[in-house]
């Protein structure tokens, strides 16, 4: 079906609402949707043309880099970022560092706050909501991705598991929970922490942060499905790319992934990349997690730009056909975006429906952002275009499509 714009920005056409494909029309103002209409879902004559669905704008919460730069480069990098995920449909993302010393990761939280409240401080219409009147008048090219804080992946993991981590950098959780207690100012932009809950301290840990509501995420650990069950008994609320870096599925000594599918409460992070879990295995995945499935990127700075050497925490990781590794060849995050991951879950059986909900509520659920990764009255006016493959065709960010303002 067509989807056709007219001056009070009402799209018309097929969008992706509560898991189904339903024809709306989408009543846009002030960079939120404020409408949505029953439309006939038959196309009318008039109307057939471009096969085009409209979905939530993705939302990673798991990214390291892309177009060359790391995100622990500065707020510089951060926005450069933020600008080019848009215009792959990315509308919000968390940007996410490694396992290093505590002072730089709290020197990395400080820049993603910087990178946020400037980006926010370009908005004429406040925090969440973008004016495209007032965003044309500005020298920057278009919106760029939202900065949902930010996500430490590590260094409270397991040494054994550590994957691509620095193991110079790792400590136990009791230590970064101290850190975190005495002070808390240094963590305050954080929204994701992965940690191994089976070392020193990690259940105390998880509690801490679930308290304050920050994401504690189970990864590069090597809990026994028992230990992991405690942590998610324990307020953890998601897994950190399952499969990867943790103990698996064996069916006489079930592990870690085991207990994450068990769960039935706790998200699952996929990257869906087919470097690290086999695409045999994503519907299956998604038939045991259904609105648990969480998509990720865990992109590094080669997205976007090709084989070559990058760095990542420290260490330098070479990326050949697209697969990103480590000298002794370890898996070192991926060089998709989480739009990419949308299309290939659709390519491997999965209705276009689950893999956007994979990309757009799961994530916005996880971090508790109602008002994101939904078609709703009320919520953002984060939108994107997808053919019948899940490839984005034109991105929305607040109201303002990036091909008008750039
Ligand atoms: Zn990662």
């Amino acid at each position: 079906m067509a989807v056709v714009s007219d001056p009070d920005r009402r799209l018309r056409g097929t969008a992706v609402i509560g898991g189904r494909l339903v024809g709306t029309v989408v009543g846009i103002r002030d960079g939120h949707i404020v409408s949505l209409e029953a439309d006939d879902p038959r196309p009318a004559a008039d109307r057939v043309g471009d096969d085009l669905v409209i979905a939530p704008g993705f939302i990673d919460v798991h990214v390291h880099g892309g177009v060359g730069v790391d995100v622990t480069e500065g707020p510089a990098a951060i926005a450069r970022l933020a600008a080019a995920l848009a215009t792959r449909g990315v509308t919000s993302f968390v940007p996410t560092a490694v396992s290093a010393p505590l002072a730089e990761l709290a020197a990395f939280a400080a820049a993603v706050s910087t990178a946020r409240l400037a980006a926010e401080a370009s908005d004429a219409g406040g925090p969440g909501t973008r004016r495209p009147v007032r965003r044309r008048a500005t020298a920057n090219a278009g919106p760029s991705a939202r900065i949902l804080g930010a996500n430490l992946e590590g260094p409270a993991i397991d040494p054994a598991h550590r994957g691509a981590h620095d193991p110079a950098a790792i400590v136990d959780p009791a230590v970064l929970a101290v850190a975190w207690r005495e002070r808390p100012g240094d963590w305050s932009e954080v929204r994701a922490v992965t940690l191994a809950p089976e070392r020193p301290g990690g259940l105390d840990l998880v509690r801490l942060l679930a308290g304050r509501r920050v994401v504690a995420s189970i990864g590069h650990t090597g809990a026994t499905f028992a230990e992991a069950e405690a942590a998610y008994r324990a307020g953890a609320t998601s897994t950190t790319h399952l499969f990867n870096a943790m103990s698996g599925l064996d069916h006489r000594a079930p592990g870690t992934a085991a207990a994450a599918l068990a769960d039935g409460r706790a998200f699952a992070e996929l990257i869906a990349d087919g470097s690290h879990v086999d695409r045999a295995l994503w519907p299956l995945l998604w038939r045991i997690l259904g609105p648990r499935l969480l998509l990720v990127s865990d992109g590094i700075a080669a997205v976007g730009v090709g084989d070559g050497s990058f760095r990542l925490g420290g260490g330098t990781i070479t990326v050949r056909g697209g697969r990103a590794t480590r000298p002794d060849g370890t898996l070192a995050g991926s060089t998709i975006t989480v739009a990419d991951a949308v299309a290939n879950l659709v390519a491997a059986g999965l209705t276009l429906p689950r893999a956007v909900a994979a990309a757009t509520l799961a994530p916005a659920r996880l971090l508790r952002r109602r008002g994101l990764g939904r078609i709703a009255v009320g919520a953002a006016a984060d939108l994107v275009l997808l053919d019948a493959a899940g490839l984005v065709r034109r991105t929305m960010i607040g109201g303002a499509w990036l091909d008008e303002t750039a």
